[in-house]
């Protein structure tokens, strides 16, 4: 279904609370935004300073990846987000939602030696092999920085960025939220399992990549709950959606 630029501006900013709700934000850094033109260079993105849970679909900046002018607008998207989402949005057309935060056990799991998330539960093996882990952080998220990790994704939905964050991509919205969902509960539980220092419990690979098919086959699932949480912020904080 191809949503229009409102109905964008309203997932986007659903998705934005959320994050809040769900402590998966960092004061009012991070950012989320999500592609509204066919090549993907016209996007919607957070402006600099707005907490993510006050964000409404109005306060979503429509910028051009191509076009420096972007950051003169009046609260211009952050210099470190319009770098990194440019980049992306030019690099990877088909990657419409990027969703990229300092959530608390990701991050957590980018800054021990071995970053990878190894399929102990189902959560975690929705991610089998589709990971990409970045080893080459470089600094704050400009120029170079963003260029060369706009490139990483390599068709995958998670980018774990190695003592940095999350990144995640995806076709939709809600698909790019259920994902960072996912992929925070998994790395939560996979740290506090670990913390035990008692033997994991780990599948086997043949096991993780069915499970992950299984997932991935599961109909309407992103969907049915990104509309539940819209639905629990229009009982409770309508004012999202203005
Ligand atoms: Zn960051």
């Amino acid at each position: 279904m191809n949503q229009s630029v409102e109905q964008l501006r309203v997932r986007l900013a659903c998705a934005f609370r959320w994050a809040a709700r769900l402590d998966l934000h960092e004061s009012i850094a991070n950012h989320f935004s999500v592609a509204v033109s066919g090549d993907g260079r016209d996007f919607l993105i957070n402006p600099y300073g707005k907490h993510f849970s006050r964000i409404r679909a109005s306060d979503l900046l429509l910028v051009n990846a191509d076009d420096p002018a972007s950051l003169d607008c009046p609260d211009a998207p952050d210099i470190t987000a319009m770098a990194l989402h440019g980049a992306l949005h030019r690099n990877q057309p088909h990657a419409r939602c990027i969703l990229h935060t300092h959530s608390k056990y990701a991050t957590a799991l980018a800054c021990l030696a071995d970053s990878r998330l190894p399929p102990i539960e189902q959560n975690a093996m929705r991610f089998f092999e589709r990971v990409v882990i970045d080893d080459g952080f470089d600094g704050m998220g400009l120029g170079d920085e963003a260029e060369r990790v706009s490139h990483l994704l390599a068709g995958k939905p998670i980018l774990l960025m190695g003592n940095h964050g999350l990144l995640v991509a995806a076709p939709t919205v809600a698909q790019a939220f259920d994902d960072l969902y996912y992929f925070e509960r998994a790395c939560e539980t996979y740290l506090t399992a670990l913390a035990t220092g008692r033997p994991l419990r780990i599948a086997s690979d043949d096991i993780a990549r069915k499970t992950c098919r299984q997932w991935l086959d599961y109909p309407g699932f992103a969907d049915k709950h990104f509309n539940a949480l819209m639905g629990m912020l229009d009982e409770e904080e309508p004012g999202y959606r203005l």
